[in-house]
């Protein structure tokens, strides 16, 4: 899941625009439709600039390095600046008539909108500045300038020797922000902030040595290096030593985000067509679905795996049971990339051969073995090239258990099993990320890049599982129904444990219940989210959202649609309005379709 993230961060879905041309809306000349588009392109450009100047660091880790090496602190005048700046950008948006723009650009305003507004928010409401400590974390960006390629290994260093003057500024306003802050975010931030010295005092230091600098650059490095080491350390020692002890339950900030604030992260954030509760009460009546369905597949399979054996009583037991058996068939561990490998031309051979979707033969999946910077989580991840990196290569990372330990390998193995795999793959590349992934280039919107919406773009992963195996994959094998409607469970649980743990004040205890004896989790994933939903909020939701509503649109569809519905056309429609919110996409396949809504 963590890789998943990563995958998000690296921010990669160029998007299609849909058939711009065909969206005049009534009364309006499409000379004029064109002018506008024009204008809200150049418009576009120009806030994208705006966006880079105000947020230097976020642009590095996009791969934009112009403004390398500026660090504005975290403090007030900065907030102002970003403040002014959102409302100077949704002024501008107001000279433009949302409705009478292309599909394309219609969404690209709604998506700037919406991210001004919620940074807004985030400033004035939300003010994790004052409660979240890990956030002032500046390796990544560091990271990124050092490890790009754009411009001569010297050139980069100059830009981070200026960025590198401001590190001891930057923490000394972090700590002026800490206001009450949380136990859990003040733990994090105790290691991982630690964590991050490495790349200043291994990564770049080490980088001198090849670059062929001169004395005095190479000095101003090396000292700043050691003033910016001792400014995290300082931060790292502050929070440990100073702030720590003072937290106690009752001083520290919860964890929980509560209601009001809840509600308005999940509508900026996931921008569902539904409200956060209303999501829930999807996921509760989903989970309720799939423990029936479960349980009439464990008592018809029973007999073949445990013979004469009698089963549990309890319903929930039985399944638990029979999917450890159905488990232990899988591949060897030295045999896991093989596998994978082998199973993409046959994704790709049933998808066209269903005639599922078009998939362009000129842009290959390369699988890969994970390298090393992303080793230490197994697992499987796309890496797709950034915004400004346009001619890079996609890859199926596949995490290597050579090195690993034979039960840990064997656990791995069980929980990524032969079904579960199968479904792994349609969810990463055929035809679930990868896919839509080559849809999205097909005309490429920065802004989709950079704003792109996450329930969207996993929504689609996990609606692609249960599509295939709806159209024949894995020949309705009751183990592959079985073990898909585990897999589903866990995004259904996610979404369930977020809001309830957020929203509802669920316990630890409660939740590793949830997790262990409803959606039939080992211990340590199971605490492991736990972990991660103290630390996060609404992320785990976008899964589960994204997914349902375009389940929902597609049934609503067909039904309106009646004869006329095509499943591949719904797909290729779906993906050609890019990484946009379903909401959005809805509202415009209804009227590509002259419906109502
Ligand atoms: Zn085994
Ligand atoms: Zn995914």
């Amino acid at each position: 899941m963590k890789k998943i993230l990563l995958f998000l961060a690296a921010g990669t879905l160029l998007y299609a625009c849909g058939d711009a041309a065909k969206t005049e809306t009534a009364g309006n000349a499409e000379a004029n439709t064109g002018q506008n588009d024009k204008r809200f392109d150049k418009y576009k450009e120009w806030f994208i600039e705006e966006l880079w100047k105000v947020y230097p660091d976020w642009a590095s880790t996009q791969g934009y390095h112009k403004y390398d090496s500026l660090l504005p602190l975290p403090d007030d005048a900065t907030r102002q600046r970003e403040l002014a700046f959102c409302r100077q950008h949704l002024d501008s948006l107001k000279a433009f008539d949302a409705e009478k723009l292309s599909s394309a650009n219609k969404i690209d305003h709604q998506l700037i909108a919406n991210q001004l507004n919620s940074v807004v928010w985030s400033i004035n409401e939300l003010k994790s500045y004052e409660w979240n400590p890990s956030g002032y974390n500046l390796g990544e960006s560091f990271f990124m300038i050092l490890s790009s390629k754009h411009a001569p290994l010297q050139e980069r260093l100059k830009m981070i020797d200026l960025k590198l003057a401001h590190v001891p500024a930057y923490y000394e306003a972090a700590r002026k922000n800490i206001k009450t802050p949380t136990i859990e975010h003040t733990d994090l931030a105790i290691s991982q902030v630690r964590g991050s010295v490495s790349i200043f005092e291994k990564s770049v230091i080490d980088s001198l040595k090849s670059a062929k600098l001169d004395d005095a650059l190479s000095k101003s490095i090396t000292a700043r290096v050691s003033e910016a080491v001792n400014a995290i350390n300082g931060y790292a020692a502050w929070l440990e030593k100073e702030v720590k002890p003072t937290l106690t339950k009752e001083t520290a900030r919860t964890f929980r985000l509560g209601q009001p604030l809840y509600g308005k992260k999940f509508a900026f954030d996931i921008q569902s067509g539904y409200t956060a509760e209303q999501v829930y009460e999807k996921a509760m009546a989903r989970k309720a679905e799939l423990h029936t369905e479960m349980t009439k597949i464990a008592e018809q399979l029973w007999p073949k795996y445990f013979d004469k054996q009698k089963a549990p009583e309890n319903k929930m037991e039985m399944v638990k049971q029979l999917i450890g058996k159905i488990a232990l068939k899988h591949v060897h561990r030295d045999s896991f990339q093989a596998a994978i490998e082998k199973q993409i031309p046959e994704l790709t051979q049933f998808t066209n051969s269903k005639g599922l979707l078009t998939l362009d033969p000129s842009k290959p999946l390369v699988v890969r073995r994970e390298p090393d910077y992303m080793a230490g989580v197994a697992g499987a991840s796309i890496s797709a090239p950034g915004p400004y990196d346009k001619g890079g290569n996609t890859y199926y990372n596949v995490g290597s258990l050579s090195g690993w330990k034979e039960e840990d390998a064997e656990s791995y193995l069980r929980e990524y099993n032969h079904y579960i795999l199968q479904i792994l793959n349609i969810h990463e590349a055929i035809p679930g990320h990868y896919a839509q992934l080559v849809y999205s280039n097909q005309s490429p919107s920065i802004i989709k890049s950079i704003f792109g919406n996450g329930a969207m773009i996993e929504g689609w992963a996990v609606y692609t599982e249960r599509m295939m195996l709806e159209e024949g994959y894995g020949n309705n094998e009751p183990e592959m129904w079985l073990m898909y409607y585990k897999w589903h469970l866990r995004v259904v649980c996610n979404t369930i444990l977020d809001y309830s743990v957020h929203v509802k004040g669920m316990t630890e205890d409660e939740a590793l219940n949830l997790l262990m004896n409803e959606a039939f989790q080992e211990k340590a994933e199971a605490k492991g989210k736990w972990r991660r939903v103290t630390l996060t909020s609404v992320q785990l939701c976008s899964y589960f959202t994204g997914y349902a509503e375009i389940y929902e649109l597609r049934e609503e569809l067909k039904k309106k649609l009646g004869d006329k519905f095509k499943l591949k056309e719904f797909h290729e429609k779906f993906l050609s309005y890019g990484s946009a919110p379903v909401k959005y996409i809805r509202e415009m396949m209804f009227e590509e379709y002259g419906l109502t809504k």
